[in-house]
């Protein structure tokens, strides 16, 4: 193979993944000229599934700007673009060859948080001279050897329990042993729909304008297949600098209203796809940010005099970082591999043309495809709601709903998109993460949003033609998994309220969703 850097000779080598961007990693204390860090665009990771555009170009850029900052820390490292790896096989390949190249002594990795990575590493065989240890990526807040007093494999672990845990552990918004406010979760005062003179007030999201030129053509020139909205100027942060910004942003902008108008959505506005989100989810999964940083950010900003932001809000906020985020990490590990091929639901269906395209008559849909689309991004309820929620109610195969989600959005790595995915919003992992599934039907939309007023459908209706699908799709779902779902409590209602409507109502609704389920593609 052949070279075309130079090759001087270094002891340790230490690879440095794209998602561990953790310039406060214990590594970088102390500068070493006898260790090597690198850090290599991999076409294995720009191809193991089809990425957003936005999302390679976020990483790679961001990886570069990592390599720029450890060397002006001085270290040295060897950063390596899409043409200088392509001709290795893989990554243990490449890291064969560079040991070999420099005389390495000793191969330092962090532990990778994809299941797929992790094995790959672990399996690596690398020349007998070479000495492998592992290292912690230092940054999630519940250590992995401790797992197991908080998740049991197998079972489902109640999200609330895990969060209380971890609210006390870590001494975040407690007054003594209790929470503070008097209450744990603040969530009953929190979730509104935007009305007209709340739109006035949505704040402008913060962008950057990070050139990604060169990364876009490196990414043609090695063919790399991807799909989303191309940009020259990327709007994610791609340094700790603007991660920081950005945290600062969201507690000076968004903070005050973010538990209020979490789960809103609307047609009708410029800055739609943002609303109150943080959008620190990128920043966060690269690790730029730590989330104990970003949860003491928002306390301390709630705790000034002046701030205005409520309890409820900062709670929410803080549930989401230390509660769900640790939470789903944990639900991956305890269950992996068995996880990633979960299918209780027998679903099936392949995925609609529209969530590559964007192109449906069903306006939720329309939305929030295609931000996902345009930015990389869609919020939380938008993912689990709508997108998810048809895929549920349609009986979309987890597998392609996985693919899907793990390559379109800016913060999807697998072992966070995974349990959101098959697990909260598919229901195909026997409930290890929901004990209900989250489906809803044109009702739940309407009230959360303003989409329904400008959609081709109408949401009043069921059976017509023109019927808003998600109620027909809905009634099916519950009716196709009765056996399953019947004698869960949280469910039971709603086959009584189903048994309760008219025979004639009953098969109307059945034909209208079988109607729908056969021209899925041109809903
Ligand atoms: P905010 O609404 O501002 O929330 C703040 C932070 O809380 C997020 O940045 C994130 O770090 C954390 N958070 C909130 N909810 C969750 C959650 N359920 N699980 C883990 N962390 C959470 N999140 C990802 O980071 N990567 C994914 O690939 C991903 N895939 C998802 C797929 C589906 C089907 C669903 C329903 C959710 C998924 N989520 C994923 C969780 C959540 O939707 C995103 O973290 C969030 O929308 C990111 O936007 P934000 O930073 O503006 O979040
Ligand atoms: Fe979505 Fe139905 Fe409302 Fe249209 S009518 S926006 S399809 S919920």
């Amino acid at each position: 193979m052949t070279t075309t850097y130079k090759t001087p000779r270094y002891h340790r080598m230490r690879l440095i993944l794209g998602d561990q961007l953790n310039l406060q990693h214990h590594w970088f204390e102390q500068c070493d000229s006898g260790t090597l860090y690198v850090i290599a665009e991999l076409h294995q990771e720009a191809s193991y599934t089809r990425h957003h555009v936005q999302k390679l170009c976020a990483f790679f850029a961001a990886m570069a700007q990592f390599a720029t900052a450890l060397r002006a820390n001085g270290h040295d490292v060897l950063h390596l673009k899409l043409d200088e790896t392509r001709d290795y096989a893989d990554l243990p390949d490449l890291i064969q060859a560079l040991c070999s190249r420099h005389g390495i002594e000793h191969f330092d990795f962090q532990l990778a948080d994809e299941y797929r990575l992790r094995q790959q590493l672990r399996e690596m065989q690398l020349d007998n001279a070479v000495t492998v240890t592992e290292f912690d990526s230092e940054h999630f807040l519940l250590p992995e050897a401790e797992f197991s007093r908080f998740i049991a494999a197998g079972k489902h672990n109640r999200m609330e329990s895990f969060y209380r845990k971890m609210r006390k552990r870590l001494d975040l918004l407690m007054d003594g042993d209790q929470p503070l406010g008097g209450q744990w979760n603040f969530d009953a005062d929190n979730r509104d729909r935007l009305r007209a003179p709340d739109l006035t007030e949505i704040p402008e999201p913060l962008r950057f304008d990070n050139n990604v030129e060169q990364i876009l053509q490196r990414l043609d020139e090695g063919k790399i297949d991807y799909f989303g909205e191309r940009s020259e100027a990327l709007l994610w942060p791609v340094d700790r600098a603007q991660s920081l910004q950005l945290l600062e942003h969201f507690c000076n902008h968004c903070l005050h209203r973010f538990g209020r108008f979490q789960d809103a959505m609307t047609s009708a506005h410029e800055y739609r796809w943002s609303l109150y989100h943080s959008r620190l989810s990128f920043a966060l999964n690269s690790k730029m940010l730590h989330p104990l940083e970003v949860a003491e950010a928002a306390i301390q900003r709630f705790k000034q005099t002046d701030s205005g932001i409520s309890i409820a809000q900062v709670e929410g906020f803080v549930r989401q970082i230390i509660g769900w985020r640790e939470y789903v990490r944990a639900v991956y590990w305890v269950n992996m591999p068995g996880y990633a091929s979960l299918n209780q639901l027998q679903a099936k269906r392949d995925l609609p043309a529209y969530f590559w395209d964007g192109d449906t008559k069903m306006e939720c849909m329309k939305q929030a495809l295609g931000q996902s689309l345009e930015f990389a991004y869609a919020h939380h309820i938008q993912r689990l709601m709508i997108t998810g929620n048809f895929c549920l109610l349609t009986g979309i195969d987890p597998g392609q709903v996985d693919a899907w989600y793990l390559g379109v959005y800016i913060d999807a790595i697998e072992w966070v998109e995974m349990p959101n995915t098959r697990g909260m919003s598919q229901f195909a992992d026997n409930g290890l993460i929901a004990t209900k599934p989250y489906c809803a039907g044109g009702n739940y939309i309407n009230k959360m949003s303003d989409h329904c007023k400008h959609c081709h459908y109408n949401v009043k209706q069921k059976t017509e033609t023109g019927a808003c699908p998600f109620n027909s799709l809905y009634w099916h779902f519950m009716v196709r998994h009765r056996e399953r779902l019947e004698r869960n409590p949280r469910i039971g209602m709603i086959y009584r309220s189903w048994d309760r409507q008219q025979p004639e109502t009953q098969e109307a609704t059945i034909a209208q969703a079988n109607w729908c389920l056969q021209n899925l593609e041109q809903l």
